[in-house]
């Protein structure tokens, strides 16, 4: 078993979880078995009760864990799924520790944070490590080295490499290399200075991820080197790339990979770069689409990072460029020519009643103006809300999450749900089956009867509206096993407004992109090309 530990200096977002997803790719196609976890150092359980505008994204697991972004990043990068054990957070750590003293697991000893939290951290690395069939295990520590909430963690790993065999621990740093003044001189002191603390508390890197924006002078490398004790070949320059999917090649390019394989003694059987054709269509795509994204963290994208990369994964794949235009649900309500120069629309999810309006409003311009339309999760309900009250003329119909005493509440709480006080995890999480109608546009779509796909939500459309909302057009495609919850929407004279309940963004992967996000795409080509438009789609996607 070989670990790589991947730390950052300097200051946060310089694109570890990028980096550390990027390795993973290149050991991956080189023959390995590499699964990547992250160590998230906040007391939080996990990621689930946390506002996206602090950390972004709430990714959701097969498992129904929520959990860091950067899951999905190793996911998509990866092509694989992960379970909730390959994200530790101190809260999980502490809570463990606590449990097992009162349950008298250390009866008789004081309980610290060496060697009790320590080892609590090990062993969940250690599970994860012997969890599958596995040769690498990718480690990103979150957080800055010198935060006061990292140190067990960092702890922890400078003693499993103590405790590992000689040569099965790496330890990459990411960094920032300031270029200032008229010359743009490259500066080493911020690296120096934070090696310097990685060193404090023992543990030196061996690699040096250095976010720069041009590559790193040979002088700047041969300086970084005498300072920090990191060889020349393991200086990796990190500039700024286009697109994501083209960072592995850019590190690859360094010799990166060679140089991780011989200090871990790797055997490499190198295959062929799966994302050829991919990258090639990133760089250039044949045609270009704008879709608005409604929704109210759009301040921050991180927010809405898995239809960010969906998009990136039609792309590839089908080589229509999506330019997104981010649109700030409060700012629709009476100002519907926000959308006229996009061909496309998509209301992702979302909780609480600020922005709802608005998102009612982008889904009324959207089905009245037959611009091409996908909702998810809250963007479905959204969906349903708008067409009872505009359609059915249900007024002021609501969901319950908004407005509890509304005369029409159209999507209300999930019966198993009423009664769950705790928010911690408790909402209808992870992967379920649904099943697709025949003669749908859904059918059209998926091409089977059976998917799967990952949920967030703790309200549904409440039966008691599917009649009437089916009798005024309103069509379900797409329901759960028992046949009683709706998944899937459209609208039966058209075939460009689809909405689905879960979050199909989650499973999105470079090579297998979400299907829902693929139909937005075709039918936004179609808006933009008018005519034509429908057989340029057919004949690019196909
Ligand atoms: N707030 C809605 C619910 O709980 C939608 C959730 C979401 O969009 N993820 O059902």
């Amino acid at each position: 078993m070989r670990y790589i530990v991947i730390t950052g200096g300097v200051l946060s977002g310089l694109g570890k979880g990028t980096i550390t997803s990027s390795l993973s790719h290149l050991l991956k196609s080189n023959g390995l078995k590499v699964t990547a976890m992250k160590i998230d150092p906040y007391l939080n359980y996990d990621a689930g009760t946390m506002n996206p505008y602090q950390h972004g994204e709430v990714f959701v697991l097969d498992d129904g864990s929520e959990v860091d972004l950067d899951l999905g990043n190793y996911e998509r990068f990866l092509d694989t799924n992960l379970s909730g054990d390959n994200n530790i957070t101190t809260g999980k750590t502490y809570l463990e520790v606590i449990e097992k003293e009162r349950r008298g697991d250390y009866l008789g000893s004081t309980v610290q944070i060496i060697p009790h939290i320590t080892n609590e951290i090990k062993r969940r690395i250690r599970k994860v490590a012997t969890s599958g069939d596995i040769d690498v295990v990718m480690i990103e520590v979150g957080g800055t080295v010198g935060d006061i909430e990292s140190m067990p963690f960092l702890e922890a790993l400078r003693q499993l490499k103590r405790e590992e065999p000689e040569g099965s621990v790496l330890f990459g740093h990411v960094t920032l290399i300031p270029a200032i003044g008229s010359v743009d001189e490259q500066k080493t002191k911020p690296t120096q200075h934070s090696v310097k603390q990685l060193r404090e508390i023992g543990i030196q890197p061996d690699i040096l991820f250095c976010r720069t924006k041009k590559p790193l002078l040979i002088e700047t490398i041969k300086k970084l080197s005498l300072f920090t004790d990191v060889s020349e070949a393991g200086i990796i320059s990190v500039s700024d790339v286009q697109n994501v999917y083209l960072l592995p090649e850019l590190m690859e390019k360094q010799g990166l990979v060679k140089y991780v394989a011989e200090k871990l003694s790797l055997k490499l059987a190198p295959s062929e770069d799966i994302w050829k054709k991919y990258k090639q269509n990133i760089i250039n795509p044949s045609e270009t689409v704008t879709i608005a994204i409604v929704g109210k963290y759009i301040q921050l994208q991180d927010a809405y990072i898995s239809h960010k990369e969906a998009f990136s994964h039609v792309c590839g794949t089908t080589g229509i460029g999506v330019k997104l235009k981010w649109v700030d649900s409060d700012e629709v309500v009476g100002n519907p020519s926000v959308f006229d120069d996009v061909n496309g629309i998509l209301i992702p999810g979302g909780f609480g009643y600020r922005g709802v309006e608005g998102k009612v409003a982008a889904a009324r311009i959207a089905r009245e103006k037959h611009i091409p339309f996908l909702g998810i999760c809250l963007g479905f309900q959204v969906a349903v809300i708008e067409y009872a009250r505009n359609v059915l003329k249900l007024d002021k119909a609501n969901s319950t999450e908004f407005d509890l005493n509304t005369k029409y509440p159209v999507i209300d709480i999930l019966p198993e749900q009423k009664g769950v006080k705790s928010m911690g995890g408790t909402m209808r999480l992870g992967s379920k089956p649904v099943k697709v109608k025949q003669d749908s546009v859904a059918m059209s779509i998926y091409g089977t009867e059976d998917i799967s796909e990952r949920h967030r939500h703790r309200f549904e459309v409440n039966p008691t509206y599917i009649k009437s909302l089916t009798e005024a057009g309103m069509i379900f495609s797409g329901v759960d096993e028992e046949g009683i919850r709706m998944e899937i929407l459209e609208l039966g004279d058209r075939d460009n407004f689809i909405a689905t309940q879960y979050h199909s963004e989650f499973k999105s992967r470079p090579l297998a992109p979400s299907m829902v996000h693929v139909h937005l795409v075709k039918k936004a080509l179609e808006n933009k090309l008018g005519h034509e438009g429908s057989r340029v789609a057919e004949r690019i996607v196909n």
